[in-house]
């Protein structure tokens, strides 16, 4: 284990420490307890040997026995009690064990959610499931203090077999202190042979391990393509499913490449050990056996002493073997830590935003530029451009001119590259992010409607406000659907949880995303492209109800169709990153320009 693996998974501990701490002193003692009872067993047997050998008394033995097997069992409730104390715990965290990882997702800065390198981290640390990864290490983590505890208890039990020139007996050579420092140096260079090529093999093993959990992450995503019907419907359709046949056919020959690489080092390692375990323990046992027989120590010392030192080899073996185990977790330890030390940068901000009640607000875009995270390119290229509250602003555009990426930057979804967006003359990153996230009510062009119900999706939370959620409802033309609803508000949309789910049609969604801006109530209303999925019915009904929907809001509407934004007195023509073209319908249409040029071209379609 590097210092870097050590400090991320003490990182990883520390995520517990404060909340958990409980959980970390039972792991504690209850190994310690794991490492001791054994050798009160080793101890007693020993002494029952002596003890008979000597003739002791029936009494003697008897109490010897009761002293020794009442210890045992002291011992294992306790370490019983804290058992039961630590896995209640464990399991209580694992079964909460998104928790803390969706937090972090939720609460982090937008732009870290498209990073590849953070989704890797994030698909890495959900093999484990977050906490299942502490669970791990935990368990790790008891075994290598047992072991610890061990070496420990052996040293301090086998210690008397070295130290015994107060004996006095005639010892010759088999009793020398040569004799003793020859046996202990075989026995160390043993367990350090056993210790070297167990890390080799265990780290072998750790790498075949990483090199397959890329090829487990992509089988995922393909088996979560497989899994639902809506994301079947272009497979079969295009008749995709020999190349998802051929994909699964390279991941599965990589996964058994690794397989088998993990395999054959496992049986290395064990092959290693066994024979390493065997070796010492015939040495041991001669040894202890050859001082026994010139009269060093005695027969019970010898069941003792052989006993302690397997046991000390035992675990040394072990160590190895579970350092390398955790140093393989170390690498989504990190991770997790990585993932969720990620700075929120959006949450810096502390100047609260003003409550208007007359719902004021200027926006300015000033010498804005802007470039995706990983980009070379700037999708926005020195904007500027100011509206008030209260205007009703479109935005048209050839796909790819920017028209999202505007709006993005306006809800702070991402931070500009250069210059500075202001709200009422102060520049947005320094308001209080919350606040500041609930000046707008947006329908994005890939807008999201869960599996919750209804009400709730409209509301966006579990206290649906019933009149204000069927007047949301109403307002986005969803009015006569809801009321075929037997279940109302209450009816779960999709099947996923709800055998009497309904399934909204992709209008029937776009307006339940309508409705939930309406809900919110905000006092900047922007919809992208909010007419895609309906049918020209609805769309007109939209055109006709936006004035009565947004009231006297801002709203922003965005949409490459012309004819949707007519009724917008502003109206902004975008261009590669740029604002090319502002004005009224009318204005725009006059001028020669892309704005015409459009129009001209769409009409001929509703010609
Ligand atoms: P519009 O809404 O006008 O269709 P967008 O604002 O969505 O355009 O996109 C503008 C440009 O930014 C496009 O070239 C698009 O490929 C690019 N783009 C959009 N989202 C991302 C992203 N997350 N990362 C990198 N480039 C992006």
């Amino acid at each position: 284990m590097s210092r870097k693996d050590w400090k991320n998974t003490f990182a990883l501990l520390g995520s517990l420490a404060g909340k958990h701490t409980d959980v970390l002193v039972s792991l504690v003692l209850l190994s310690v307890f794991q490492a001791v009872r054994p050798f009160v067993a080793v101890i007693l047997t020993g002494t029952l040997v002596d003890a008979v050998y000597a003739d002791a008394s029936l009494e003697t033995l008897f109490g010897y026995a009761a002293a020794g097997v009442g210890g045992i069992c002291l011992m294992s409730a306790a370490e019983g009690v804290f058992t039961m104390f630590f896995n209640r715990k464990l399991e209580y965290m694992q079964e909460i064990q998104g928790l803390p990882l969706n937090r972090k997702s939720m609460a982090m800065d937008y732009e870290y959610l498209e990073d590849v390198e953070v989704h890797g981290k994030r698909q890495r640390i959900e093999k484990f499931g977050g906490w299942s990864l502490l669970a791990l290490v935990l368990s790790i983590l008891n075994k290598l203090i047992v072991a610890a505890v061990t070496v420990i208890m052996a040293v301090c039990v086998v210690m008397p077999m070295f130290v015994r020139s107060n004996h006095g007996v005639s010892q010759g050579f088999v009793g020398s202190w040569l004799m003793s420092v020859l046996f202990l140096a075989v026995i160390l260079l043993l367990v350090w042979l056993e210790f070297r090529a167990g890390g080799y093999f265990n780290g072998r093993v750790a790498e075949a391990r990483k090199q397959i959990s890329g090829y487990e992450a992509r089988s995922k995503y393909y088996l979560d393509i497989l899994s639902g019907h809506e994301k079947q419907k272009d497979l079969r359709v295009c008749k995709q499913q020999r190349l998802y046949q051929k994909e699964f056919g390279d991941i599965a020959l990589h996964m058994k490449k690794g397989v088998d690489k993990m395999a054959h080092f496992y049986a290395l390692d064990m092959f290693t050990q066994q024979s390493a375990s065997a070796l010492t323990g015939f040495l041991v046992y001669v040894f202890a056996g050859t001082l026994a027989c010139v009269g060093i120590i005695s027969i019970g010392n010898v069941v003792t002493y052989a006993a302690s030192i397997l046991k000390f080899t035992d675990a040394v073996g072990k160590m190895a073997y579970l350092l390398n185990h955790l140093k393989g977790y170390a690498v989504f330890a990190g991770d997790y830590v990585e993932y969720m030390n990620l700075p929120q940068r959006k949450h810096e901000g502390a100047i609260p935003v003003e409550k208007r009640r007359d719902g004021k607000f200027s926006v300015e875009f000033d010498h804005v530029s802007f470039r995706y995270p990983g980009s070379e390119t700037d999708v926005l290229k020195d904007l500027n451009l100011k509206f008030e509250i209260g205007e009703k602003m479109a935005i048209v555009g050839k796909n790819g001119s920017g028209k999202t990426t505007f709006i993005k930057l306006l809800c702070r979804l991402y931070d500009v590259t250069e210059g500075c967006i202001k709200v009422n003359g102060i520049d947005i990153r320094k308001y209080n992010y919350a606040e500041y996230c609930d000046l707008f009510a947006v329908v994005f062009q890939d807008f999201q409607v869960f599996s919750f119900p209804l009400g709730e999706n409209v509301a966006s939370g579990s206290d649906v406000d019933v009149k204000r959620a069927e007047e949301a409802l109403e307002r986005a033309g969803l009015g006569e659907r809801y009321r075929r609803l037997k279940e109302g508000l209450n009816t779960s949309i999709g099947k996923e949880f709800e055998e009497n789910g309904v399934t909204f049609s992709g209008g029937e969604k776009q307006k339940t995303a309508i409705a939930r801006a309406i809900y919110k109530d905000a006092p900047f209303v922007i919809m992208d492209e909010p007419t895609a999925a309906l049918d020209p019915e609805s769309e007109c009904e939209v055109y006709a109800g936006f004035d009565k929907m947004v009231g006297n809001k801002t709203s922003i509407y965005i949409s490459h169709r012309l004819a949707s934004c007519r009724f917008c007195q502003d109206i902004l023509v975008f261009d590669q990153g740029k604002v090319i073209q502002r004005g009224s319908h009318e204005e725009l249409e006059r001028q020669n320009g892309l704005y015409r040029e459009l129009w001209e071209a769409q009409a001929q379609y509703y010609a």
